[in-house]
Order: structure tokens, then C-alpha cells, then sequence
């Protein structure tokens, strides 16, 4: 059971203590605490686990501070939906929104390499207004003979060039806890001239020690990949150990299945999940249409397999998009033949543009239709 407190509530005033007398006398029930920094406020939610059976919703509304209570069912039990539509979460970084209202879409390197090409990647973006990208310093590779990233050496200027051209957020994959700390200090050193949502890849999503690291720093929000070869459950479960930790500014990322049942593709797409981890839980759902495809092969009506993998995410309700892109694909370090191009850039974001109006304009049919039909 959640109690959700009103508003700002004070946790070092009288009437939250008198609340929190109320709940230390029930037997068999275990009390934890959680605080969201939501957009304009911080909400706080207390959750009763263990035996809750037999406590009645309106008693527990009439206790002081709660606004509202919520019965919850074992899964995923903070970022979970539990058919409740009032506990949005949203959460604002460094600027940018994040919901499941919004739409922001972070192209970039798969690998930073040079200087020269981070900061193209950045330009153009800037020239169309974006504010996000994504940026590999830490690479997670199949062979140990792979170039496995700059690391911590190239986050200085990196972060320098993302605060030349504007950008608030890079979405930045970590493999290690350590990790958190290069980017923490490379950050301090810049002044804080940009922000990094970490990524946790699919090779980790079941690393369960990196997951509570990770869930247990409140500095930056985490872009959470579904793991490329287990069920959708047990992704959303390794989301859930971030929240349990303390952080739930977590966005669930789908990025293909491994199988061949995919071929030509890299993955397979399993983008028909955005609604459905949306109904499920809260989080805001990416897709990552590059390592999906995995090319840059056309259809027969002109259209990259990417570009329309993307439109298909979109269509579906995604809030985040992750895309590879490279000044140079000839010369990118890391998955060159999946990265669109500078020029295809605008043309990309006018091809998302176009699919979310839809999207839109397909939401408000459907609450339409309801309103007619239930009158
Ligand atoms: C990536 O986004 O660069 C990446 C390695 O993704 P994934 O973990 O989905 O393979
Ligand atoms: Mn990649």
C-alpha cells in the first residue's frame, strides 16, 4: 500500500510525526519512506509492506499529511502503474522534461573519437535546436580486442563542447560504478557546463551490484536498457532495483531481441512494447531504433529501415529516442554502418515531427471515442 502525502509536506513537522506514530503501531507492516522531485514539487510517498490486507483506504486517508492511498499489487512496486493514473512520473534535468507526455530525442555518437566530430554532432544539433545527445566514452564490447572507449580522459572535453553548443543532457553508458565518479568530478571541472543521464546497456541490465550503484546516487536521472535476452518482466524488475535503491528518474529503454528470427536486422525490433510498458509502469519509455536495425538499408518506398522503425516507436506512444549518427561513419570507432548522417539530421527530425502529430492527434481520438461511449 502507498500513502501519497499532500504537496511539501514537512517531514520535520508535528503532524508527520504524529503520522508516523500512527504507522509504527501496525503490526507486521514495514514502513519505507521515498521522496520524487517532481517538475514543480517534491512529493513524498510512504510504502507499507508486508502484512496490509486488513488496513482499510479510508482509514489510512484520514491519517495527517496523506492526500491519498493506493493499493499496490508485488510487482514493481514503486515504478509500477498499479492501474492508478494519478502518480505521473515526471522529472525535470537540468532543463529538459522527462515524462510520459513528453517526446525528447537524443542523436549522437554511439563512441566519442575525435574532438572534430563532437562537436560537428553538436552544432548541427544546436542549429536545429536540440538539446540532447548521446555520447559512449565507456564501451561495452563482444571482443576484449575492440576499442573499448576513451574512458574518463575524453569527459573534459566532451562536456566542454556540449556547453559550447547548448546541450543539457548526454546520454552516457557507464559499466562500472567507478564510473559515476569520473563523470561527477569531470563534471565539477567544467562547472557543470552540461548534465548526463547514465545509460546501463542491455550486456548489463541484470548486473544486479551496477543496478544498486547506480539507484543509489540522486545526481543524475538513468536511462535503463532492456536486456537483449530475457523477458520483459525481469527487465522491468532490473528498473525496479534502481527505484528501490532511491532513484526513480529512470526511463526504460527498448533496443531489439537478440535473435536471428531477426535477420536482415541486428535485433529484433520489439518496439509493440512501448504501450505496453507504459501501461505497466510509469517510466517514460526510450526506443533505440540504430541498434535495433543495426544498418542503414532502405525500403522499397525510399525509406531507411531506421527511419521507419522510429516512426513505428513513436506512433506508439515513445517518449525518448536514442539515435546513432556520425560526421564520418566511415571513420566511426563504433558502429558505423547503423549512423545516419549530418545531412539526414533535420530530415530525421522532421520525419519525427511528422509521426508524433499523429500520435497526438491518435490520443485524442481514442479519449473521443471513449467520452462518446461511456455518456
Ligand atoms: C549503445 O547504446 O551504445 C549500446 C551499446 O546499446 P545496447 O546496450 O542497447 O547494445
Ligand atoms: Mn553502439
Amino acid at each position: 500500500m502507498i500513502l501519497i502525502l499532500k504537496a511539501n509536506t514537512d517531514t520535520s513537522g508535528n503532524a508527520y510525526s504524529q503520522l508516523m506514530n500512527n504507522l509504527n503501531e501496525l503490526d507486521g507492516v514495514t514502513i519505507s519512506t521515498h521522496s520524487i522531485k517532481g517538475a514543480e514539487q517534491v512529493l513524498s510517498e510512504i510504502y507499507l509492506l508486508g502484512n496490509t490486507g486488513s488496513l482499510g483506504i479510508e482509514e489510512m486517508q484520514s491519517l495527517p499529511c496523506v492526500e491519498r492511498v493506493v493499493r499496490i499489487s508485488d510487482e514493481y512496486r514503486i515504478l509500477g502503474r498499479h492501474k492508478d493514473n494519478e502518480r505521473p512520473i515526471e522529472f525535470n534535468y537540468n532543463g529538459v522534461l522527462f515524462s510520459q507526455q513528453t517526446l525528447n530525442v537524443f542523436a549522437g555518437l554511439c563512441a566519442v573519437d575525435v574532438p572534430e566530430h563532437v562537436d560537428q554532432m553538436m552544432e548541427h544539433l544546436q542549429q536545429l535546436g536540440q538539446v540532447c545527445t548521446r555520447m559512449g566514452a565507456f564501451k561495452p564490447r563482444t571482443s576484449p580486442y575492440s576499442f573499448q572507449g576513451h574512458g574518463k580522459k575524453c569527459l573534459p572535453w566532451v562536456f566542454e563542447l556540449a556547453g559550447k553548443n547548448g546541450i543539457k543532457v548526454i546520454a552516457m553508458e557507464i559499466t562500472h560504478e567507478s564510473h559515476i565518479d569520473d563523470i561527477n568530478h569531470a563534471l565539477e571541472e567544467s562547472g557543470q557546463a552540461t548534465g548526463v543521464m547514465l545509460q546501463i546497456g542491455t550486456r548489463n541490465t541484470q548486473n544486479f551490484e551496477l543496478l544498486k550503484s547506480v539507484g543509489r546516487q540522486q545526481e543524475f536521472p538513468v536511462l535503463l536498457k532492456r536486456g537483449f535476452g530475457i523477458t520483459l518482466e525481469e527487465s522491468l524488475n532490473a528498473a525496479e532495483y534502481l527505484a528501490s535503491e532511491g532513484n526513480s528518474r529512470v526511463i526504460f529503454g527498448l533496443r531489439g531481441m537478440k535473435t536471428n528470427m531477426a535477420d536482415p536486422h541486428r535485433n529484433f525490433v520489439d518496439f509493440a512494447h512501448v504501450p505496453v510498458v507504459r501501461r505497466l509502469t510509469r517510466m517514460p519509455v526510450c526506443i533505440d531504433p540504430s541498434h535495433s536495425v543495426g544498418s542503414r538499408d532502405y525500403s522499397s518506398d525510399g525509406i531507411l529501415d531506421v527511419m521507419h522503425v522510429t516512426a513505428q516507436g513513436i506512433i506508439a506512444g515513445a517518449n525518448m529516442v536514442l539515435a546513432d549518427f556520425h560526421p564520418k561513419p566511415g571513420k566511426a570507432l563504433v558502429d558505423g554502418p547503423q549512423a545516419l548522417l549530418m545531412d539526414e539530421l533535420k530530415y530525421f527530425f522532421d520525419d519525427i515531427a511528422l509521426v508524433r502529430t499523429t500520435y497526438e492527434k491518435r490520443v485524442q481520438a481514442a479519449i473521443d471515442y471513449t467520452n462518446q461511449h461511456t455518456n
